[in-house]
């Protein structure tokens, strides 16, 4: 062959390979649990386990808990773990150190968040909390029930326009960071500074920007944002969750879950409720030392990791994944419902697959290409920059051909 066709199914294998050499974090793929026989596009769902928390949490439970025992609350850094651990994933979301704190699940520290917002809005004309209307369903259950308790009413509004729906009657905005059903990413910037002109703070949602793409929450002057740490940063299945509160705003951020461990002085065991300082106004009862820490051990990969690499390297896999679906894939059987451009994509490609979705996901599963499926017709790949390779982009386009 004199012509080498970069279309041709070698040619994206040659150019893959390519990729991978020529990538600067390749090397963190060695950091995870993965095997070369599967390619694993579900990080956006389930991140994969890092190397390092298994011999981590066998101490933990060990020598810890189980030589140690109560001393650990002090001698293991336990009490202070949630505040510790969420300065290590401030740096991942642009948080300056004393404004991250990690516990409990996403969906209650988004009700924190929802009514605390609205406290903080000060009531009187502000009873609309605005709600992107596509988001999870858990921040849209959990904000209905926060405008119940609190006297306001829902109004859901697309992302993209809730900055412009904002005005005197916005008590609160909550929107979602990167759509989780189609990978568009939503402008962040933009759509709090509007929402501040009204008047308003905003809640944002990060469970699938975090550890995909730089965040810049003080950078961009947001006031409260919350996110899993199960997704991007691998902290595993049902890993605590975290609540960034602006500095700011966290003498006067009144949570709707005050606890004992929220409390200026949690052993003096008073009645009356003195809230603490800073992130640790936003905990609730004992944190979950043992997911804590293993999500602590997680977080180790990103240690001498850059989130410009991470965003660069992301887009290039979605873009080479595009590139193969469009070379390989029978013309009209799927389509893209991910912005093509880069400033409106997170880290996953979601196709519109019409000819029954759930199938060709689990006919790709069993062909070792692990996405995942969204009703009624989307499949989903994740893309996790430290341990995804461009072969396993391009594994996952032919496979995805061969199935349809
Ligand atoms: C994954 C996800 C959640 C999950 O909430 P949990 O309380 O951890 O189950 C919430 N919001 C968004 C946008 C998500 O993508």
């Amino acid at each position: 062959m004199s012509d080498v066709d970069a279309t041709a199914p070698s040619g994206l294998v040659a150019e893959a390979a390519r990729l991978d050499a020529a990538d600067e974090l390749r090397a963190k793929r060695a950091a995870f649990a993965l095997d070369d026989g599967v390619a694993y596009l579900d990080g956006n769902s389930l991140g994969a386990l890092p190397r390092a928390v298994a011999p981590r949490l066998a101490d933990v439970v060990a020598r810890e808990w189980g030589e140690l025992r109560i001393r650990s609350w002090e001698e293991s850094g336990w009490w202070a773990a949630p505040e510790r651990v969420g300065d290590r994933i401030g740096r991942l979301v642009g948080a300056a150190p004393g404004q991250v704190v990690v516990g409990d699940s996403t969906s209650v520290n988004v009700f924190k968040a929802v009514v605390a917002a609205v406290r903080l809005a000060g009531g009187g004309p502000r009873d609309e909390i605005l709600v992107d209307a596509a988001t999870f369903p858990t921040d849209g259950y959990v904000a209905a029930s926060a405008a119940r308790l609190t006297g306001c009413r829902i109004r859901a509004v697309p992302a993209g326009d809730i900055g412009a729906a904002a005005g005197p009657r916005t008590a609160a905005a909550v929107v979602n960071h990167v759509d989780y059903r189609t990978g568009r990413l939503h402008d962040l910037p933009g759509t709090t500074a509007a929402v501040h002109a009204a008047g308003a703070p905003v809640v944002w949602d990060l469970c699938h920007s975090a550890g995909a793409l730089p965040v810049g929450l003080d950078e961009h002057g947001v006031d409260l944002a919350v996110g899993c740490t199960y997704k991007y940063l691998n902290g595993g299945p049902g890993s605590p969750a975290y609540l960034y509160i602006r500095r700011g705003l966290q003498p006067r951020f009144d949570s709707p879950l005050p606890g004992w461990n929220s409390h200026a002085d949690p052993f003096g065991m008073s009645p009356a409720f003195t809230p603490a300082d800073g992130p640790a106004r936003g905990r609730t009862g004992t944190p979950e030392i043992l997911s804590l820490l293993a999500l602590d051990a997680a977080l180790d990969v990103w240690d001498d990791v850059g989130l410009a690499a991470v965003r660069a390297k992301s887009l290039a896999l979605t873009d080479f994944f595009l590139r193969c679906v469009a070379a390989l894939v029978p013309e009209g059987r799927v389509e893209s419902v991910t912005p093509a451009d880069h400033p409106a994509r997170g880290s996953q490609v979601s196709l519109r697959c019409p000819s029954d979705a759930e199938a060709v996901t689990a006919a790709l599963v069993r062909r070792g290409v692990v996405g995942d499926f969204r009703r009624p017709d989307v499949l989903r790949f994740g893309f996790a920059p430290l341990y995804n390779t461009f072969a396993d982009a391009e594994r996952a386009a032919r496979t995805l051909a061969e199935v349809l």
